[in-house]
């Protein structure tokens, strides 16, 4: 099937913009290629579904947890559900620091994602000065979803210093960071993580990454803007088979 490649558009695209990179995206993408997911921002999830005409998946950048009521501002997983979507990234790092969503309220939004039905891609990393004590981040960042049941999750290993910077981890890491990942929640939840890796990837470095055992697939913000470095990011994740 491939491993798992993921866009994240972040806060890019109106809908007339998501409209003409998914008309080329349609045109490029070849028909065995199915294991990949474009988070779009809310006002174009309708658009990007409907659009679509391969296999892969939509999602949202972020949900509020809770299904309805006065939340201003709020977008709820039924309501993302409802438009298309059927993953949801929580824990971004721009949420993290830029909305200031803590681990206690991160693991709300991610059980109240499982329980409405959407799949979750749970974002982790470093700042760069916390590089040098990764295990320790991570699994303190990890430890808010002990006891959730995490089948419907991915996690997506993001060194926050690597993400738009032009800046990939190195390969040794990105494996010792996604095996200190796995080794947390094999034992914290009892089930292996596929873990993606984000941060600047792009075509020409995503086939060492994906190359990877521990590597389950890439979390992709700038080269997924572009539709045709989009699908030659899937078709590399295609050459290796996902677990
Ligand atoms: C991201 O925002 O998740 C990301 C990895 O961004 P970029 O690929 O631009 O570094």
């Amino acid at each position: 099937m491939g491993k798992f490649v993921v866009a994240n558009w972040k806060m890019n695209k109106t809908i007339k913009e998501a409209r003409a990179f998914i008309d080329e995206f349609n045109a490029k993408l070849p028909k065995k290629c199915k294991n990949w997911c474009i988070c779009a921002p809310f006002t174009c999830v309708f658009a990007v579904f409907e659009g679509l005409k391969g296999a892969g998946a939509v999602g949202v950048q972020n949900i509020y947890p809770q299904e309805k009521g006065a939340f201003t501002g709020e977008v709820s997983p039924q309501m993302a559900l409802d438009a298309g979507a059927t993953w949801a990234i929580i824990g971004h790092s721009e949420r993290r620091n830029l909305m200031g969503e803590t681990d206690e309220f991160l693991a709300k939004k991610v059980k109240f994602a499982l329980e409405s039905g959407l799949k979750v891609i749970f974002c982790v990393g470093e700042k760069l000065e916390e590089h040098c004590r990764l295990k320790t981040v991570l699994k303190a960042e990890l430890k808010a979803l002990k006891g959730i049941d995490l089948s419907g999750v991915v996690i997506a290993y993001e060194p926050i210093w690597a993400i738009g910077t032009g800046r990939v981890a190195s390969i040794e890491d990105i494996k010792r960071a996604h095996l200190a990942i796995i080794e947390t929640i094999e034992k914290q939840n009892g089930v292996t993580p596929v873990v993606l890796y984000g941060g600047s990837v792009k075509s020409s470095n995503a086939g060492e990454i994906m190359a990877l055992d521990e590597v389950g697939g890439v979390l992709v913000g700038g080269a997924s803007l572009n539709a045709d470095e989009f699908v030659k990011l899937i078709e590399i994740g295609g050459k290796y088979e996902s677990k």
